[in-house]
This record gives C-alpha cells, sequence and structure tokens, in this order.
C-alpha cells in the first residue's frame, strides 16, 4: 500500500505517521490543502481494522475538510487525523498526550477538534500539550448546537426555494437520528411548528422526542421513505444510495450527517428524481464555524449568526445548481474549489 497510488489519494500536501510506543498510538494526519490557511478538522478514533482503511478515512476526511472549510467561507484549509484504536479500551491519557505531540510537531500547519471517538474532555488533554487543538470545555466546548442551529437555517432555505414557503408551519419533516445534532434540531424545528416523524435505534431518545414533541416514532427501516416534504438525516453516511433513492417520498433532502451520498453519482439521481438537496458539508459546517472562532474574542452569538450564513449559501448553490442544470452537489464542490484552488 502507498499513499501517492491510493484512490483517495488527491495531492494532499503531507501525510503523517505517528506512533508512541509507550501508550500504543498509531495515528495518521492528513493535511489536504493549506491555500487558505492552516489545515483545521477533526482527530477520529476507531478500531480500524486494517492500516489501508485509516489512510483512507484520513485521506478522504481531510479533503472533505478543505471543501466544507472553503465553503463555510472560513480561512482555514483541510486536515485531518485519525487515531487506531478502539476509544471504549484503547484510549488513555498517555495516548492523547502523543497524539498531541504529534499534532504540535506540526507546528500550527494542522489544528485539531473533537470528531467521532473523541470527546471536550479529551480536547481539554490535547490542549495541555498544544495550543492546536481547539472545542476545549473553556473555549467552545461541544460544536453540536452551532451544528444544528446551521442544519435548522439550512432546511429553512432549502423549504423557501423549494416550496416557496416562508417558514416552516405545518411542514412535515422526518428525522432520522435524535444524537447531539439531531436531538436539538428536532427542538428547533417544532418550535416553528413542523410536523416531526423520528427515527433512532436508541429507544429513549425516541420517546424523549415523543414526549417533547408529539413527535410521531418511525421504525428506523422506513424513515428514509417517510411520506414528508423533508428527509433530514442526522445518524448515518451512505444513506442516499441506488436502495433509498427510489423510495423517498420528500421532496427536500436536508440534515447534519456526514457523507450522505454513497457516491457521486447518487448526487445526479437526486436531481433527476426533483429532489432537492442540500449538499451534507456545507449545510452542517455550523460546528466547524464554531471550533474556528475559539480563541480570544470568542462570542457566541457571532458564532450562530455566522452559522445562520448557510442560509444564504445554500441559496447561492440551489440557484447555480438550477441554472447550469447540474446537481448541488457537484456545485458545491466547485464554489469550493473557486474559493481554494484560486488562493
Ligand atoms: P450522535 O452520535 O450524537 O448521534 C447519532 C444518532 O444516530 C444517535 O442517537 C444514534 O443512536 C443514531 N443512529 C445510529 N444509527 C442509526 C440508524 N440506523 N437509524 C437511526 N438512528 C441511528 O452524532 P451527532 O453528533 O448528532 O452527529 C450526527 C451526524 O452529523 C453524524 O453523521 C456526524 O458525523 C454529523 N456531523 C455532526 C457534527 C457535530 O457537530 N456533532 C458536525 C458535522 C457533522
Amino acid at each position: 500500500m502507498t499513499v501517492f497510488e491510493s484512490k483517495d489519494f488527491d495531492h494532499h500536501e503531507q501525510v503523517v505517521y505517528c506512533s508512541d510506543a509507550r501508550s500504543g498510538l498509531r495515528a495518521i494526519i492528513a493535511i489536504h490543502n493549506t491555500n487558505l490557511g492552516p489545515a483545521l478538522g477533526g482527530c477520529r478514533m476507531w478500531p480500524y481494522a486494517r492500516e489501508e482503511e485509516a489512510l483512507r478515512d484520513a485521506l478522504r476526511l481531510s479533503r472533505g475538510m478543505t471543501y466544507k472549510n472553503a465553503l463555510a467561507g472560513l480561512d482555514y484549509g483541510g486536515g485531518k487525523a485519525v487515531v487506531i484504536g478502539d476509544p471504549r479500551t484503547d484510549k488513555s491519557e498517555a495516548l492523547l498526550r502523543a497524539i498531541a505531540r504529534a499534532v504540535d510537531s506540526l507546528g500550527g500547519r494542522y489544528i485539531t477538534a473533537e470528531d467521532v471517538g473523541m470527546t471536550v474532555q479529551d480536547m481539554d488533554v490535547l490542549r495541555q500539550v498544544t495550543p492546536h487543538a481547539r472545542g476545549i470545555s473553556r473555549g467552545c466546548g461541544n460544536p453540536s448546537p452551532a451544528t444544528a442551529f446551521g442544519v435548522y437555517n439550512g432546511i429553512r432555505a432549502a423549504v423557501a426555494y423549494k416550496l416557496k414557503r416562508n417558514g416552516l408551519d405545518g411542514l412535515r419533516v422526518a428525522v432520522q437520528g435524535l444524537g447531539s445534532v439531531g436531538g436539538r434540531l428536532c427542538d428547533y424545528l417544532a418550535r416553528d411548528g413542523a410536523r416531526l416523524a423520528v427515527a433512532d435505534i436508541d429507544e429513549p431518545r425516541v420517546r424523549q422526542a415523543v414526549e417533547a414533541h408529539g413527535a410521531e416514532a418511525v421504525p428506523v427501516e422506513e424513515i428514509a421513505e417517510y411520506d414528508a416534504e423533508v428527509f433530514a438525516p442526522c445518524a448515518l453516511g451512505a444513506i442516499l444510495n441506488d436502495e433509498t433513492i427510489p423510495r423517498i417520498k420528500a421532496r427536500i433532502v436536508a440534515g447534519a450527517a456526514n457523507n450522505q451520498l454513497a457516491e457521486p453519482r447518487h448526487g445526479e439521481a437526486l436531481t433527476a428524481r426533483g429532489i432537492l438537496y442540500a449538499p451534507d458539508y456545507v449545510i452542517n459546517a455550523g460546528g466547524v464555524i464554531d471550533v474556528a472562532a475559539e480563541g480570544p474574542g470568542y462570542d457566541e452569538d457571532t458564532v450562530l449568526a455566522r452559522a445562520a450564513g448557510i442560509h444564504d449559501t445554500l441559496i447561492g448553490i440551489f440557484q447555480r445548481a438550477d441554472a447550469e442544470g447540474l446537481p448541488t452537489s457537484a456545485i458545491a464542490d466547485r464554489m469550493a474549489e473557486e474559493r481554494f484552488l484560486r488562493e
């Protein structure tokens, strides 16, 4: 296996293998592009069965961060760290300190933050070692509230554009996944009068949404095809695929989940069915907007105002997609490239 020959290699500037014998750390940090500024992206800890899978994730996710940060209007490039191991059994303070030293050795070219398998408390440990760790408890903390607020504004944009409706009153929204983002998203939607249908493999979360918002509980295998105006995937990646797309009844797909399209061609499949798709990395950028703002002068209201700007970014993408007859996902990629490749 070589990096340059990997099909996920996309002229990444730097790929660093990190190890530490004492803590057992094995990690890969990938810096995709720093044209707009230092590479910013989370640190994921996952029990990858094979090194190739970890490399693949590092390459793919760091590239995704370049696009996300560019379209969020941030002066940051894209990077990602992946730690090979099970966060429930392999994580230790020594390991966190070791990954922090690896991040620090890059001298600020890569700035890390929380991702799957990492917590705000873990970022606090990293921060003791390196200034290049964000999302700490005395900083912005958990970025999920900002993500949920951005997704809520993105849904409002899609509804205004596609359905020519101002506001969400009476609108049916099917939410898949009621975790940190999906749960808060339901609060915003319900407050605006949306009628919710919800699904989660975690039964208490479903019960909570039913009790708090009068949501309808839907079996997990039926939520993607639920008869609603909006389908909001907030759980899994690759949920938009050959099997689900023909069955989706919603006219809009807009949710927080990362990597919703199983393959790029599924963006075309949605367009062909007349379904308006809010590109995932555009609508879910509230969290990285929050993390990017951490530091002296951090102001939550400014962050939320910026996350609300996802509304207008999406309107611009929808308009251009219609004008050029291309999927919204392709237009988003193009607009991101116009920003970061020009620098
Ligand atoms: P989370 O782990 O808190 O919540 C995910 C929820 O999905 C959980 O309640 C889980 O039980 C549920 N779930 C898992 N499998 C399911 C299935 N088959 N059907 C229905 N529900 C299922 O995660 P989160 O932080 O809320 O993030 C949700 C999605 O948004 C993820 O894809 C994440 O990568 C993405 N995202 C999150 C943020 C953030 O700030 N947290 C930012 C950008 C993108």
